[in-house]
């Protein structure tokens, strides 16, 4: 299932996504599955805190709508043209990032490979839905992008193995952690570059983890205004999906919603020749094969 958040009647709701529709949780359980709508999710978070009982009722609900014939469904869904989508988790405790995750893209800016993962964090308030603008402030010249695979957490784990991490995630999805060169380079701690408001963007769903099998063997690929800047496969990784769950979780107690963004292949702007930097104007889209496609403007 590919879940989203969106923005409708002045407030973030549920739905899932359909190719270019939406069905909304709220109406879905109202018209199609009465008994249960005294069970309606709060939010993305409230949905995975409700465990496989919370999928199943989604579950439950897109098999109902599926089998309504198709001139019967109008009503129900909502064009994905016709609402503003969030962040597919609108509130997480954390949003942890790796950084350096592929050689060639630890090699681009001449760091050899780290031993251990290399950790920084964003904040919940860096997060932006597909679609919204990165707004890029006074305080920055040099702005970057950065596409990749996000783990979404769906349960509350602490010291898992690698073997059993998998099973606490709740899915995927993409993101382009943006990056403020000039203020990440300034000391050494990156957070201020990294941190900015929108400047993490996610979605546009969480893709459950059923549908993604192997997170690592993803093609991922970002353009810019059309020109491809990164192409690669989470394949290349130095750290896969379970090692980096693992790891984490023996620092710090993960919960559902919590957000790790895996680390970005070689081909950022910072690194070329000549040095490319986001600007007003720019369309930026990162794409990960099975997740679908973040495209966001950016502004002044
Ligand atoms: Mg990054």
């Amino acid at each position: 299932m590919h879940l989203i958040t969106f923005q409708h009647e002045n407030r973030p709701q549920l739905g899932i996504l359909q190719d270019d529709h939406i069905l909304p949780v709220e109406t879905g359980l109202k018209r199609l599955l009465p008994n249960n709508q005294d069970s309606l999710p709060s939010s993305m978070i409230g949905l995975l805190e409700m465990g496989e009982e919370g999928l199943g009722l989604l579950k439950e609900l897109q098999r109902t709508f599926e089998k309504i014939p198709d001139d019967g469904r109008a009503d129900l869904v909502l064009a994905l043209g016709q609402v503003t989508l969030r962040p597919p988790v609108l509130d997480p405790e954390k949003v942890i990032c790796l950084g350096l995750n592929y050689l060639a893209h630890a090699a681009e800016k001449n760091h050899t490979p780290p031993e251990y993962p290399m950790l920084f964090h964003k904040t919940a308030g860096s997060l932006l839905g597909a679609g919204g603008d990165i707004v890029i402030p006074p305080i920055t010249e040099q702005v970057d992008y950065e596409g990749e695979l996000a783990i979404i957490i769906g349960r509350t784990c602490k010291a898992v193995s690698q073997e059993s991490a998998i099973h606490y995630v709740a899915g995927y999805t993409v993101a382009n952690d943006v990056s403020a060169r000039d203020l990440q380079y300034r000391t050494k701690q990156f957070t201020s570059g990294k941190m900015l408001d929108t400047f993490c963007p996610l979605g546009p769903a969480l893709v459950t983890r059923d549908e993604i099998p192997n997170p690592n063997g993803l093609s991922i690929r970002t353009t810019l205004n059309g020109q491809i800047m990164q192409d690669d496969n989470t394949g290349q990784m130095i750290f896969d999906v379970p090692l980096i769950v693992s790891y984490i979780s023996q620092i710090a107690t993960l919960r559902p919603g919590d957000v790790i963004l895996t680390g970005t292949p070689q081909g950022v702007g910072f690194a070329r020749d000549p040095q490319v930097f986001l600007q007003a104007g720019d369309e930026i889209t990162v794409e990960i094969e099975g997740l679908g496609r973040l495209t966001n403007r950016v502004v002044k």
